[in-house]
């Protein structure tokens, strides 16, 4: 079974970069000057007041520890489940009372010295030992078990949960807090990775509010799974940011979502690795979707996980649809579906959903642009838009894939072409010259075309996305133009600035 939980990189700013070199300096440095354990005292001041105004958030973003166990450990940590004792009120009380008395005990036996310089060595020594002590166990703890086992536990984190607890009875948080935000629930893929990402072993995607927002107090707001989420529907926003966001944001493609039993009827191996998996609708009986959709296939209950899958086919009254499934290395869900799914299972599907794959009939000329297992739904994209829209002047699909094998529906797009004067169909293969097809990425072959008057309509990896974008723009194609789809979460609001450097 693969692990539930990925290693994945936190958003690593200057700071938590590089703060864990503060642990070393107080930890190994107040071996030999003491005074620098006094240091200590200055995180404790930023904690507490950070915290007041915005809960954990130090631990997220300013710790020195944290940056410890985030940048030094995790590559060599285990990345296991954390073991709910670790995070249960009677350890996390326990180790804030032993702190505490440990911590009085100690300062007792220093305080005669009280107005000597000796005093402050003393304390800084006090302080120097913990730092060492948290880095030793924390350590042990990140590297055998996950890399903020510690943080469960912290006595420092259960002083934030205090400070908050204050701010928050206060009013004060409201205006300051910026909690982790979901656009819209409807959006959701319920995939899971924002938990399976988060340092913490949080699960926001369960737990949204009415308010859209994620109010687990352990919450960091490290960012992790804003990063990583593939529908880029999570931000850190304050209460009112989030109402606002409710207001604002369109639920068009995501308004027929529903939850549909149906049966495997069929299941197909289209090449190594790629299934090809078909569903016929228990209940309802009949879904409407329209062409370019996805739907949302169940991995497991527990915790409640899906997969999104771009519909490849269907028939005309609604009543089965077709998904094409590649086995990931290492994929969690993929393992799932190519070891367990079998013909006859009752699986649960939800959906349907999406909308950037959504053509617009009326455009006359329609670009589709794919690459790996993103061609899927150009299957019935096209098929839709040739058959159904015969006024529609021009489509053209490019296909980028390694070699002329990995080309799924080959004939079916060739058989298309010969039915269709409109359709151009151009294969584009990467790792293969032969003769009748193009070499090289979709991207050498779209830099040649005129694409005046295109809509233009992606789907596949990240990297293909953000260089046919790139690429788009500098031909002229505005970005109104452009609608993408893709497994991983794509920002290109931050690829503009890229675009306009470059
Ligand atoms: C709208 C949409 C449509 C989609 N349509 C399709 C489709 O038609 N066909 C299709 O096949 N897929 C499609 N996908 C992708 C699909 O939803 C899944 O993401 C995909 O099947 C992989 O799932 P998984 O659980 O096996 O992979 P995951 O386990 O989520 O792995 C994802 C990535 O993380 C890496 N990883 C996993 N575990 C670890 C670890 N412990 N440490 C480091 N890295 C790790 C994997 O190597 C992989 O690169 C679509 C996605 C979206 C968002
Ligand atoms: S929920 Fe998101 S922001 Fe909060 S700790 Fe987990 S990954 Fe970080
Ligand atoms: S990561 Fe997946 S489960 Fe979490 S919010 Fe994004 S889409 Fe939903």
């Amino acid at each position: 079974m693969e692990n539930y939980y990925i290693k994945t990189n936190r958003t690593f700013t200057f700071i938590r970069r590089n703060a864990w070199i503060i642990t070393l300096l107080v930890a190994i440095g107040g071996l030999y000057e003491p005074k620098l354990g006094l240091l200590v005292l200055l995180v404790m001041a930023g904690l507490l007041t950070t915290a007041f105004f915005k809960g954990r958030y130090w631990c997220g973003n300013f710790c020195p520890h944290s940056s410890l166990f985030d940048r030094i450990f995790m590559p060599i940590s285990r990345n296991k489940k954390i073991p709910s004792i670790l995070k249960s009120k009677p350890m996390v009380i326990a180790i804030l009372a032993f702190f505490f008395y440990n911590f009085s005990r100690k300062i007792i036996a220093i305080s005669s010295l009280w107005g000597t310089y000796d005093f402050f060595d003393k304390l800084g020594a006090i302080f120097s030992r913990t730092y060492l002590m948290v880095l030793l166990l924390g350590g042990i703890l990140a590297v055998t078990i996950n890399a903020r086992s510690w943080c469960q536990f912290c006595p420092m984190g259960t002083m934030q949960k205090l400070s908050y607890s204050l701010g928050k009875a206060l009013g004060i948080t409201k205006k300051f807090e910026k909690k982790i935000t979901i656009e819209a629930k409807e959006k959701c893929h319920a995939c899971g990775k924002c938990a399976r990402v988060c340092p913490f072993q949080l699960t926001p995607y369960l737990e949204f509010s009415d308010k859209n927002q994620f109010d687990n107090i352990n919450c960091i707001r490290c960012a992790t799974c804003i990063e990583n989420c593939p529908a880029n529907i999570l931000s850190l926003k304050t209460e009112e940011e989030a109402l606002e966001l409710i207001k604002n944001t369109s639920l068009e493609g995501y308004e027929n979502r529903q939850k549909i039993k149906a049966k495997i009827i069929d299941i197909k191996d289209l090449a190594k690795d790629i299934r090809e998996f078909t569903f016929s609708f228990l209940s309802p009986k009949k879904v409407d979707y329209k062409a370019g959709q996805f739907i949302l296939v169940k991995i497991q209950d527990n915790p409640k996980s899906f997969r999104a899958y771009s519909i490849s086919s269907y028939d005309e009254e609604g009543r089965q649809v077709k998904v094409i499934v590649k086995k990931v290395e290492r994929g969690y869900g993929t393992n799932i579906i190519f070891n367990s799914f079998k013909v006859g299972d009752e699986v649960e599907l939800e959906g349907p959903m999406g909308n950037h794959l959504v053509v617009d009939p009326t455009e006359e000329k329609l670009l589709f642009v794919a690459n790996g297992i993103g061609i899927t739904p150009f299957i019935g994209l096209s098929k839709w838009v040739l058959e159904k829209h015969p006024a529609v002047k021009s489509v053209i699909l490019l296909n980028g894939q390694r070699y002329k094998e990995d080309l799924l529906y080959n004939d079916y797009f060739k058989d298309l072409e010969k039915e269709h004067s409109s359709f151009q169909y151009i294969p584009v293969l990467s790792r293969e010259k032969l003769p009748n097809f193009k070499k090289g990425y979709v991207t050498n072959v779209l830099k040649d075309l005129d694409l005046e008057g295109y809509k233009v309509y992606m789907c596949g990896t990240r990297r293909m996305i953000e260089d046919s974008y790139r690429l788009l723009l500098d031909k002229g194609v505005s970005k109104e133009d452009i609608s993408y789809e893709s497994e991983s979460r794509i920002d290109l609001k931050k690829k503009d600035s890229l675009v306009r450097a470059s």
